[in-house]
């Protein structure tokens, strides 16, 4: 017997699931405020990639704090242009980077 995928319920051999993701992922950067009008950048929809790695080379560019929480990445202050270059950078496909 297979494994089943949890998502499409077909045997792994013949699920897309991992595909559709790939195609569809969207990486979102968003600003939040948090305590004490203390900004924060925020990059989530990161999938399949090492997220604390990501968030330090990010945290290096920034020169700034940050944590991998939730599986998102969270960075101190307002970074959200310099992020996406950063992604861009770092060959992430700019479609697939948007700023809400
Ligand atoms: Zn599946």
């Amino acid at each position: 017997m297979s494994d089943i995928c949890p998502i499409c319920g077909l045997p792994k051999e013949l699920c897309v699931c991992g595909e559709i993701a790939k195609e569809t992922q969207k990486i979102v950067i968003k600003t939040e405020v948090k305590k004490y009008r203390k900004k924060v950048t925020v990059i989530e929809n990161l999938q399949g990639i090492d997220l604390d790695e990501l968030a330090a080379k990010l945290k290096r560019k920034m020169a700034c704090g940050g944590t991998v929480k939730n599986k998102r990445i969270e960075l101190q202050g307002a970074h959200a242009e310099k992020v996406k270059k950063a992604l861009i950078e770092l060959n992430y496909p700019e479609g697939s980077i948007e700023i809400i």
